[in-house]
């Protein structure tokens, strides 16, 4: 049974636990709320909601460090908009806001405007193209830089922007697929964590 972590600080992680089971009955969602929590799971999911709040609690909860390590150490993650955020090294005009640091790529906090210019869009993806993705981007961040080992599995439109990025087995889209019932990235993260764990 493939164990996945649900970081439950702050956001839509019911969201995220509700569209795990719905692509796999069997397995086990993890509630992440502490250091302990992180010991026994085969992945981790970073939800939507408030990045500031979500790394000030990672912070609170002394969980930081143990969240990179254990990414460094290869586990699969997936962060979903503000979950984004954290796994970026580094968010445009905020050097100093709490973040996991892991994927090589940078954000752009609230680029498209304030919480009434959120809006859901059709996006073509090479990776997943039997139908176009749903994003649906709720004061979402922009990913305005991609470096080496960077996989870009989406971008929007025209202006070409990635709202889905992989680097190893580290998964971050700006937009939120479990807030649809398109199931096809959580299956994605879903292969990433099996082949972990058999690698293992
Ligand atoms: N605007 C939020 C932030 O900067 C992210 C919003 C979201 O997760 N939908 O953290």
């Amino acid at each position: 049974t493939l164990r996945i972590g649900v970081l439950e600080l702050q956001g839509d992680f019911l969201e995220h636990e509700a569209m795990l089971k719905q692509c796999d009955g069997d397995i086990l969602t993890i509630p992440v709320k502490g250091k302990q929590d992180l010991d026994n799971i085969d992945g981790l999911v970073i939800p939507g909601g408030e990045s500031t709040t979500i790394g000030r609690l990672i912070e609170e909860f002394d969980m930081l460090e143990t969240i990179q390590k254990r990414g460094s150490q290869g586990l699969p993650m997936f962060g979903t908009c503000a979950g984004c955020i954290l796994l970026a090294k580094d968010i445009v005009g905020r050097p100093t806001q709490t973040r996991l640091g892991l994927m090589n790529i940078t954000v752009d906090r609230n680029a498209y405007g304030p919480q009434t210019e959120s809006f859901e869009t059709q996006v073509y993806s090479p990776r997943f193209k039997e139908k176009p993705l749903r994003a649906v981007l709720i004061r979402a961040p922009t990913i305005v830089r991609v470096e080496s080992g960077v996989q870009i599995l989406a971008c929007k439109g025209s202006e070409k922007e990635p709202i889905l990025v992989q680097e190893g087995n580290w998964l971050a889209s700006t937009f939120h697929p479990e807030l649809t019932d398109d199931k096809r990235i959580h299956l994605h993260f879903l292969d990433i964590v099996k082949a972990y764990k058999s690698s293992k």
